[in-house]
């Protein structure tokens, strides 16, 4: 078997051509386009490439970002003073902290700081717990970009087993309760599960996020299943890869994402989407 590749990119740029035309619209009513602060604290590289993009993302939509560089010395009190003044700024719909920060300030902090309707990426802890009661409202942005990929394979997921590898915050928590909302059998596994290969071999659906080249071997994975890789690995030579093993496993999957080209674009696609709804409720 060779698996379906589940084209992220191609994905990507139909919702936001979706998105630009729902902006012309609203402005077209005389309603002002939708506004995301983008705020980046240091000069971690990779962050700088990330920021890069979803600021690139946004100008083609037709939003409004406003963009804060904030020196790595910038204290932990300076920046929430920035998210209280953001959170009050009628013209800001969503605002967006890229991680990591520095280590002297506090990432749950900040994330609770910003006010919950303005939380695009969807990582506020009331904006979780809204899922886990099966009434998302904000959804973090990358297990929703899984969503509407799973969804382009036509996959009914009820009853389905469903197998997460990482248990992260930002992507193996909030998807196992998308999964789970979805109507799937869910089982997270994490750094303390006994036997990986077992639980990766029953899976129907696949969504793995480690961060970790190659945990996930080719030969594990259950002939049929969907599997989605999330993780974003740069090898010594440059390469971009994921966690899985790509090519042993597409031999066997009935739908595969590549790395890159697949998760990520996504992943910026929902963030302009929740921005887009943001600005659709303020
Ligand atoms: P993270 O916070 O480091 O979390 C990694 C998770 O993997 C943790 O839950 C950890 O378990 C688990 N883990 C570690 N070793 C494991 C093992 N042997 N078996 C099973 N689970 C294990 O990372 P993250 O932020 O979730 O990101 C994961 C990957 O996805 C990274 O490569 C990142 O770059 C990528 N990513 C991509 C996108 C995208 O848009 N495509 C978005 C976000 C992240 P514990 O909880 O027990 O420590």
């Amino acid at each position: 078997m060779s698996a379906k590749i589940l084209d992220g990119k191609a994905l990507a740029h139909s919702i936001r051509q979706t998105i630009k035309k729902r902006v012309e619209e609203r402005k077209s009513t005389g309603q002002r386009a939708p506004g995301l602060a983008v705020i980046l604290v240091g000069d971690d590289p990779a962050s700088e490439i990330y920021v890069r993009n979803k600021r690139k993302a946004c100008d083609e939509v037709g939003f409004v970002s406003r963009s804060f560089d904030l020196p790595a010395s910038t204290s932990e009190a300076e920046l929430l003073a920035l998210i209280r003044d953001l959170n009050a700024d009628q013209a800001i719909d969503g605002i967006l902290v890229q991680s990591p920060l520095p280590a002297h300030i506090d990432e749950e902090t900040v994330i609770e700081t910003i006010q919950t309707d303005k939380d695009v990426d969807g990582f506020h802890p009331y904006n979780i717990g809204r899922l886990a009661v099966r009434k998302p409202v904000l959804r973090s942005c990358t297990p929703k970009g899984v969503m509407r990929l799973l969804e382009t394979t036509g996959i009914d997921l009820h009853g389905k087993e469903a197998v997460i590898v990482g248990a992260s915050n930002i992507v193996g928590r909030p998807m196992a309760l998308e999964l789970l909302l979805a109507g799937a059998t869910v089982t997270v596994t994490h750094r303390f599960t006994r036997d990986l290969e077992a639980h990766v071999r029953r899976a129907e659906v696949l969504v793995v996020a480690v961060g970790k080249p190659g945990i996930v071997r080719g030969e594990w994975i259950r002939p049929g299943a969907i599997v989605i890789d999330v993780g974003i690995n740069r090898l010594p030579e440059g390469r971009l890869v994921g966690d899985v093993d790509f090519d042993a496993a597409s031999q066997r999957a009935a739908a595969i994402t590549p790395v890159p080209g697949g998760v990520g674009p996504m992943t910026i696609a929902m963030l302009l989407e929740n921005t887009l709804e943001a600005a659709a409720r303020h």
